[in-house]
């Protein structure tokens, strides 16, 4: 790690990491699987650019976003490659998606009437991903009624179907209710005629779904975000044939070490008393940065390779640490929110476990004050 001069608060991100999470996911696969690489909000909280310009060159096939501008993002950084839009499109968006040449998800015969006539607007073609509902309750068709959706589709000839698609919502803590999915899913394909385009993706997994992604059957794609970060989707479901590291590590420094007499109440609520004389480091961070509140009298970070509790409430600008027991903490040292020192380590996992976040939560909750310092290492 390195501590960038003058910064209160950061992120390191290791471009080389993602780099090589890449790869050992891309090498459990058939090479003939084709890699989604999903860089929603901001690649995960990563930075979309420099994320995006590292997986570029790393070999994936096509990315994927939640909304056209993040899409329009993309297309500014490097031209010609497929962008697939996840979320349902506003009808005001639609222009915009035909426009910078993105592919829209299909949920509705009303979307693909949209669809149809903003490219006879612009008399283009636009490829489109059907998305089929399989038990989620949230984007897609319902499976019983994909039928409608690809008439929709075929009748317009300015529509290109070049995917298919369903979203697992319990990858990774139902592997029951995921077959059943990925059932559903298989039995809606074989009853549509009519989408027998030899370069149609047909895709289903997330992170999570790749526990159980099976070479038999039409997949030919994935769709992966948070693994390629280096964070299981959850403790119990870690893809275990592969090893990823996590790219993104959260630092802040001690702005001040003071002493406090025992009896002292710490922080907005005194929710915490000293029980007895103590020294306390303030750190320059706090829920502005995206330290969780809920860290409150619960977290803990690393200061010189130990790991020091937060005393009493995050605040908007600082978190007070406990450093009694550890000598030699100044002004200007790092304190380790996510990643390693030392020996010790605290990953995205226990930070949210603490939190009561979710991972994806926690990334993306970093907020823009948060400086972002990239580790190019090429050395793969
Ligand atoms: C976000 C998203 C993914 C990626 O999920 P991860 O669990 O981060 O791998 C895949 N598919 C869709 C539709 C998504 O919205």
């Amino acid at each position: 790690m390195t501590t960038p001069p003058s910064a209160r608060c950061w992120t390191e991100i290791d471009l080389g990491a993602l780099e090589r999470n890449l790869k050992r996911i891309r090498a459990g696969l058939p090479e003939w699987i084709r890699y989604v690489a999903v860089v929603k909000a901001d690649a995960y909280g990563h930075g979309m650019a420099q994320t995006v310009t590292r997986l570029m060159r790393s070999g994936v096939d096509l990315l994927a976003v939640a909304n056209v501008r993040e899409g329009i993002e993309i297309r500014e950084i490097g031209a010609g490659w497929p962008i697939l839009i996840l979320s349902a499109a506003l009808p005001d968006e639609v222009d915009d998606i035909v426009e910078w040449d993105l592919i829209p998800t299909l949920s509705s015969v009303e979307e693909a009437a949209r669809f149809a006539a903003a490219a006879r607007r612009q008399q283009r073609t636009v490829s489109v991903h059907l998305k089929i509902d399989t038990g989620m309750g949230r984007l897609g068709v319902w499976h019983e009624n994909a039928e409608d959706l690809l008439a929709a589709v075929l009748v317009h000839p300015e529509l290109l179907p070049a995917g298919i698609f369903t979203h697992f919502a319990s990858a990774d803590i139902d592997p029951a209710f995921t077959a059943r999915q990925r059932r559903v899913f298989l039995n809606t394909l074989g009853r549509l005629k009519g989408l027998e385009a030899a370069d149609l993706l047909i895709h289903a997994d997330n992170s999570a779904g790749l526990e159980s992604f099976t070479r038999a059957g039409p997949f030919n794609a994935v769709r992966v975000g948070l693994l390629q970060f280096g964070i299981p989707p959850s403790p119990d479901s870690v893809l275990r044939s592969v090893q990823t590291d996590p790219v993104l590590s959260f630092h802040t420094r001690v702005g001040l070490v003071k002493s406090l007499p025992a009896g002292t109440g710490i922080s907005y609520g005194q929710t915490y008393t000293l029980g007895c004389d103590s020294r306390v480091a303030i750190l320059a961070a706090g829920y502005a940065d995206g330290i969780p509140t809920a860290l409150s009298n619960r977290g803990s970070v690393l200061i010189r390779g130990n790991r020091c509790s937060v005393l009493g409430r995050v605040t908007m600008d600082q978190t007070i640490v406990d450093v009694t027991a550890i000598p030699h903490v100044h002004a200007g040292d790092t304190a380790t929110f996510i990643g390693d020192q030392e020996r010790e380590s605290i990953r995205v996992e226990d930070f949210c476990s603490i939190s009561g976040q979710i991972p994806w939560e926690a990334l993306v909750s970093i907020t823009k004050r948060v400086q972002r310092i990239y580790k190019i290492d090429t050395g793969i």
